[in-house]
């Protein structure tokens, strides 16, 4: 049986290490701050929303959500980002994706001050990044390498596989991983829907890492003994022996690959509870820095 590394197990930790550092914070005459920006009514962003609430609530860190219409204009949500940009009570903003088509994602993002943008995806922060010198990691696939490390499954000297090349996944995942940086240097091979044969690359792999947003991506017949496999996805098929008539899958096949595994994701209660850990620990650091 293969081990199961649970995000929301390791997420427990995390939290436990960050309340410490907020009471901390707070001896010295700061709370640490996050403003999110959440524009119309995408039920799946207010759930999202709603968890981050309650997290921060956990943890002590002071958060405001400010709701708009769906049809608010673009000015609305730059003018906030300005306000928050200047405040100096405010460490982190988050603008909750996806936002209404007639808004320019691209300008929304590029306007929260890199030294705020607690998600990561400033260009300032992905070149960052790129060139090892980062200051926030991008939520998702910074909880992916504290879920490798915490796990005993340390990504250096492996060969890790990423199926999947998003801006949010797998290219930052790609960049964290490579650097030569504890908890990284890895060998890193990227997999997309260009490449010719995914499974000649998978079964080489020591750890793989899917996130395409496709059931059933990995399969077994793709993955040598002894894999370890963090699964990003999230997906929704029908199941009608389930009250919502759907249950949540990931991208990997997991009952062909868990039994050779050495360790597996599951979905749920994998990847999915580390990702707003990650953004409150960017929140606590954008805050600490402010008396460093
Ligand atoms: P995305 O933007 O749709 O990107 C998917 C990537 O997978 C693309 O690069 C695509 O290749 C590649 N791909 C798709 N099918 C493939 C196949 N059969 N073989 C090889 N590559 C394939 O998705 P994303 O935003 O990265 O999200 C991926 C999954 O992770 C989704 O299920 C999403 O819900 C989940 N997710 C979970 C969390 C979390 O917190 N747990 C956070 C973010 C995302 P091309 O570039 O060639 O099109």
């Amino acid at each position: 049986m293969a081990e199961l590394i649970r995000g929301k197990d390791i997420k427990k930790k995390i939290e436990e290490e960050l309340k410490v550092e907020v009471e901390e914070l707070k001896a010295k005459g700061v709370t640490p701050g996050l403003r999110v920006i959440l524009v119309g009514d995408d039920p799946a962003s207010h759930v999202y929303v709603r968890n981050k609430g309650k997290a921060c609530e956990r943890l002590g860190i002071v958060e405001d959500t400010i709701e708009l219409p769906a049809d608010a204009p673009e000015e609305k949500v730059l003018e906030l980002i300005e306000e928050f940009n200047n405040d100096p009570a405010v460490h982190g903003i988050l603008v909750q994706l996806p936002l209404p088509k007639h808004m320019n994602e691209t300008k929304i993002l590029y306007a929260i001050d890199p030294m705020k943008d607690v998600d990561g995806f400033h260009p300032v922060n992905v070149g960052r990044l790129m060139i090892g010198d980062p200051d926030f990691l991008p939520c998702t696939p910074a909880g992916i390498q504290q879920m490798l490390i915490r796990s005993g499954n340390d990504p250096a000297g492996k060969h890790v596989v990423i199926v999947g090349r998003s801006n949010i996944v797998g290219k930052p995942i790609m960049n964290i991983l490579m650097q030569k940086k504890e908890g990284a240097n890895a060998t890193v091979t990227i997999c997309h829907t260009g490449t010719d044969d995914v499974a000649k690359y998978t079964k080489k792999a020591d750890i793989i890492i899917a996130a395409t947003g496709w059931p059933g991506t990995i399969t077994g017949d793709m993955v040598k003994e002894g894999v370890v496999v963090i699964d990003v996805g999230v997906n929704r098929i029908d199941d009608d022996t389930r009250e919502k008539g759907y249950r949540l899958v990931g991208d990997v096949a997991f009952d062909e690959v868990e039994p050779k595994a050495k360790a597996i994701s599951p979905v749920p209660g994998g990847v999915g509870p580390m990702t707003i850990t990650m953004l409150m620990k960017n929140t606590v650091r954008a805050a600490k820095r402010t008396i460093e």
